[in-house]
């Protein structure tokens, strides 16, 4: 729990939410600004700001409750398919640092949601290749 975190607040019942689904270790809330009908946020009941903090057990039990709303959203809602969304830090659009994964529902072209357009070009392979080696040596 951290004091000042609106995620933990919620989870402690302190403040309100819609809640959507809960076990032992998540939470899912139906988020009040929602990017589309049916945007659910699914984040673990322990505070931990992004993927890098969360513990292995969190990461599991978060990602297979997502699992299950998305499947209810499926059923209940029955878009055409589910964008799965998780921000790490404010240069990444993170805006509440206590993990947590965006389930949206989409229909395009009717919903008309722009965060997934960027453009699709070729890279620099000798570029790509060692930025990799790069990556694989901080293991
Ligand atoms: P982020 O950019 O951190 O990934 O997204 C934070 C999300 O939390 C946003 O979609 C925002 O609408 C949602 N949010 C912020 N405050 C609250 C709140 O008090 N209750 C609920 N249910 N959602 C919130
Ligand atoms: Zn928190």
């Amino acid at each position: 729990m951290s004091e000042d975190c609106i995620f933990c607040q919620i989870v402690n019942k302190k403040i309100p939410a819609f809640r959507i689904y809960e076990d032992e270790r998540s939470l899912a809330i139906a988020d009040i600004n929602p990017v589309t009908e049916g945007h659910v946020l699914v984040l673990p009941k322990n505070h931990a700001a992004t993927l890098m903090e969360l513990t292995p057990g969190d990461i599991a039990a978060v990602h297979q409750a997502s699992q299950k709303v998305a499947q209810a959203l499926m059923k209940s809602l029955k878009p055409g398919g589910i964008a799965v969304l998780q921000l790490n830090g404010a240069a990444a659009g993170q805006v509440v640092m206590h993990y947590h994964i965006h389930l949206i529902p989409r229909n395009p072209p009717k919903d008309n949601i722009k965060f997934l357009n960027w453009e699709i070009k070729p890279g620099d392979m000798k570029a790509i290749e060692k930025t990799a080696a790069k990556i694989k040596e901080a293991f």
